[in-house]
């Protein structure tokens, strides 16, 4: 079994967006949680592997030296291609990390030249003249501007990445990749020539996504956000079909935890509430007086859990989130509840959960740790960008856990059903897959 397409994503739901597209075009994707420990064994069944990496803004060093790693693991597992995966708004600054890291990952692969293009249309990101436009408006004009780590307040690439790079920076502007993948080739070949080591390249459409992954087919390096992600797979002679998402069958109780505060995630709790499901409210000011709130919302969830799925959630307004602030301060806040809902994800896995639906980013990266899950095989999308994956838990020593099917929504994403429809998606792709007379005793429309 070969691994055709080793990845390394700078952070953790970049990795699974970008695991998403891969699979969608038709690779068995397995995600991996930082690097693995040498001598572990490589994931069977992989077309493609992405590492996630938490590069995007520490230390330039730090960045260039957990990515060279990530490199020389993927190379040891036989990646015939490396993609650099980074935010579609290109999250950077002039000292890095997509320049440091793109030349750290040439100079260890030996190649002169690579692409970089954050362009993703489906989800608004498109790239003209090399400059990058969010929704209908420029980079600069977007509320990137105001990014406290990352301000980008310049939309011309070209001259964003040449900050961060030793290497000459060119373009491959649109007339190129509109008239076709040789058209980008020769663009390429000529602006290699000419002494450049890497290109911005436009792309205003998936066809301009689909022809430039044509174009790069034996690259050693390329570098973009998620999007070019749909280009890449047919290189391989994959093409979309429903078994490069296939998990293996869920079991076990539904739960779902929920430490996002954003829009979305607030529209979701609202939804599931007013479905009559039962949820528990954690509350910051009561974990910090000292009550024992996970063990609460565990007592909760037991007494509910076979009547289908149970909510644990912190999610709240903007404004009682920043009153719960002002009195415990920002970060503090945020951990005891991070804490607090990753032992809640750890005890409901101890009731028998198996099927566990995780909102929040920062709080999805507190569950993963609690769980000590070290790597995800994606499975079907549920909504655009986020797919059900499925986990091994640690077992008792030997490492030969039980399988764990779970989801991890970052703060905006998913339609306003999620809690509920995640688990019916989930439910029905295993129908859909039976072949027929394999019904598992099963009448029709029932779901195991
Ligand atoms: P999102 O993806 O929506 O940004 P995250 O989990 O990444 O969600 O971030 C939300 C942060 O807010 C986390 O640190 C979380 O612990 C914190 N938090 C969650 N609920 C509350 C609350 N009720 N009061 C204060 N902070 C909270």
């Amino acid at each position: 079994m070969t691994i055709r397409l080793g990845c390394i994503a700078d952070d953790f739901t970049g990795a699974t967006d970008l695991a998403n597209n891969l699979v969608r075009a038709g690779m068995r994707v397995v995600q991996l949680i930082d690097v693995p420990a040498p001598g572990t064994p490589r994931p069977d069944d992989a077309d493609a592997v992405v590492i996630a990496l938490k590069s995007r803004t520490t230390p330039v060093a730090e960045a260039v030296d957990e990515s060279l790693r990530a490199l020389a693991w993927l190379r040891g597992a036989g990646a015939e291609q490396i993609y650099f995966k980074y935010c579609s708004t290109f999250d950077s600054t002039p000292a890095g990390n997509i320049g440091p890291v793109t030349e750290a990952l040439m100079d260890a692969l030996g190649t002169d030249f690579t692409v970089a293009t954050p362009a993703f249309p489906d989800n608004g990101r498109t790239v003209f003249k090399g400059h990058l436009f969010v929704g209908d408006v420029l980079l600069s004009d977007s509320g990137m501007r105001h990014h406290p780590l990352t301000p980008m307040t310049d939309s011309n690439l070209v001259s964003v990445l040449q900050a961060q790079t030793t290497r000459p920076v060119g373009l491959v502007d649109h007339t190129a990749v509109a008239a076709g993948a040789d058209e980008v080739r020769d663009r390429i070949e000529e602006l290699r020539k000419e002494g450049f080591g890497a290109a911005i390249v436009d792309a205003v459409s998936n066809d301009d996504l689909v022809r430039l992954g044509a174009a790069v087919k034996g690259l050693p390096l390329v570098t973009a956000g998620s999007g070019l992600a749909i280009g890449l797979p047919a290189n391989w002679g994959f093409e979309p079909t429903a078994t490069a998402a296939r998990l293996p069958p869920p079991g076990g109780l539904q739960a779902i935890v929920s430490g996002s505060v954003s829009t979305a995630t607030n529209g979701q709790v609202l939804d599931f509430l007013r479905s009559g499901r039962p949820a528990f409210s954690v509350d910051p000011l009561r974990i910090a007086a000292g009550e024992d709130v996970a063990g609460q919302a565990l007592a909760f969830a037991e007494r509910h859990l076979a009547d289908g799925p149970v909510l644990v959630y912190s999610t709240e307004t903007p404004d009682a989130v920043k009153n719960v602030q002002g009195r415990l301060g920002a970060a503090e806040a945020g951990e005891l509840v991070e804490q607090t809902l990753a032992r809640v994800a750890k005890g409901l896995i101890g009731l028998g959960v198996r099927q566990l639906a995780v909102a929040g980013g920062e709080t999805s990266g507190a569950v993963v740790q609690a769980l000590g899950l070290t790597g995800l095989r994606i499975g079907p999308q549920i909504d655009p960008g986020v797919p059900w994956c499925a986990a091994t838990l640690p077992g008792d020593g030997g490492g030969s856990g039980e399988p764990l099917h779970i989801t991890l929504k970052s703060g905006n994403f998913g339609g306003p059903g999620f809690f509920t429809e995640a688990f019916t998606r989930l439910a029905a792709e295993q129908t859909a897959e039976q072949p027929a007379g394999q019904t598992s005793g099963q009448a029709p429309g029932e779901h195991a």
